[in-house]
């Protein structure tokens, strides 16, 4: 029996998941037997830490349907999204000064975005239609003569929406335009293929996968067309000069690990998952006043996002607080008493957002822990609006 006291039920994959036993175990030779720096190319150390890292790298390309060489070892999705974007914008000057991306994208998309605006470049935000999904002809009308890039997120973080990359892909290479897709929800959950969807550039992340913190890549197009991303930190010269520091071998192989048993359990996981989330989704229905965020079907697995209306937001997370864990929005946000703009997009409320929880649901989540998790909501929620029509009268 465990000595801790219980502790609430972990629903909080979107922002970030535990690590497998299974990958912690991958990374723990090369933080003590073989400890070389993946450069060093005169000694057994140095070999083995490059093998390893070639590995890894050759499992995140085969998982895109891209090259080795394509891919650029990063600390995680934020720098890789900066590298994408900044990269981009930086390289491409001569063709334009024009980006669009969509009001929905994660902060680590849009604060680089308005970055580049502070440096004279012009930025499309696109609205999201109220499923969350992206109008393709909306996508049309933006482009420019002068557009470089699109950036549309694969998955959303707060909803969990899945935006239609291969239709995105296809616009903008008909333009010869740049297409980037944040995946960091999307890598493992549902297939994703750079040649299909015709993207450019892709950023993943290790630790929504099961993976380490501070760990993540960028998939850059070599051919057809050959993409060109300025480096943003210049050093030592790895990954072919486009971003510079020691690779960590540990991060790197979990990294690999992670993605390796994320695709191996994607279709199973996916059925596993859509039925939890199904079930949590007719659970809460005893509740009246609930509403879905987010298109129905097109969605991660395991990703539920509802607002409750007529419940004080702050009430709510702290009446679930010792039971569980998850939050409203993204949890960048959550310590911020601005509502999510995600939600804030879609056409809700500011006080309905607040009243919004973001299901997570993930690997380790059981039948047990949806049951006892729907439990405690609708008990809360019930509670809630007791203690606000007292309030009333
Ligand atoms: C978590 C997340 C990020 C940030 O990734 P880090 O690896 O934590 O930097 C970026 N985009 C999306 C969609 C995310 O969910």
């Amino acid at each position: 029996m465990s000595l801790l006291p219980e502790r609430p039920i972990y629903l909080d994959c979107q922002a970030t998941t535990p690590v497998d036993p299974r990958v912690v175990e991958a990374m723990l030779p090369y933080f003590t037997d073989c400890p070389g720096n993946p450069s060093s190319s005169n000694h057994l150390y140095g070999w083995e830490a490059k093998a390893a890292v070639d590995l890894a790298r050759e499992t995140a390309a085969q998982a895109i349907g891209a090259e080795p060489k394509e891919i650029v070892f990063t600390s995680g999705a934020t720098e890789a999204n900066n590298l994408a974007i900044k990269g981009v914008a930086e390289a491409y000057l001569s063709k334009g000064r024009h980006l669009i991306t969509m009001q929905t994208e994660h902060n680590a998309v849009l604060e680089p975005c308005k970055y580049l605006e502070k440096l004279g470049f012009e930025v499309t935000y696109l609205p999201p239609e109220p499923d969350g999904l992206l109008d393709i002809e909306c996508l049309e009308q933006a482009i420019r003569a002068d557009t470089i890039l699109v950036s549309v997120m694969a998955a959303n973080n707060e909803i969990g929406v899945l935006q239609p990359l291969a239709e995105i892909g296809q616009v903008c290479r008909q333009r010869q335009i740049l297409f980037h897709t944040d995946a960091a929800q999307a890598i493992g959950k549902i297939p994703l293929d750079v040649e299909t969807m015709q993207i450019d550039l892709l950023s993943i992340t290790g630790h929504k996968l099961y993976g380490p913190k501070g760990i993540g890549a960028l998939y850059i197009r070599s051919r057809n067309p050959h993409v060109q991303v300025a480096a943003q930190l210049q050093g030592g010269g790895q990954e072919r000069n486009v971003r510079s520091g020691t690779l960590p071998t540990p991060q790197i192989v979990g990294l690999g690990k992670a993605i390796e048993l994320g695709l191996a359990e994607q279709a199973t996981e996916a059925k596993r998952l859509t039925a939890l989330r199904t079930h949590l989704w007719q659970k809460l229905q005893v509740l009246d006043g609930i509403h879905l965020n987010g298109h129905p079907q097109l969605r991660l697995p395991g990703c539920l996002s509802v607002s409750f209306a007529g419940v004080d937001g702050a009430a709510l997370l702290l009446g679930l607080q010792p039971y569980v864990a998850l939050s409203s929005g993204s949890a960048c946000a959550s310590s911020k008493p601005t509502p999510s703009h995600v939600l804030t997009a879609l056409g809700l409320s500011s006080q309905l957002s607040k009243s919004t929880l973001r299901f997570g649901l993930g690997r380790f989540t059981t039948p047990e822990d949806i049951e006892q998790a729907a439990h405690h909501v609708i008990n809360v929620i019930q509670q809630c609006r007791h203690q606000s029509s007292l309030n009333c009268s």
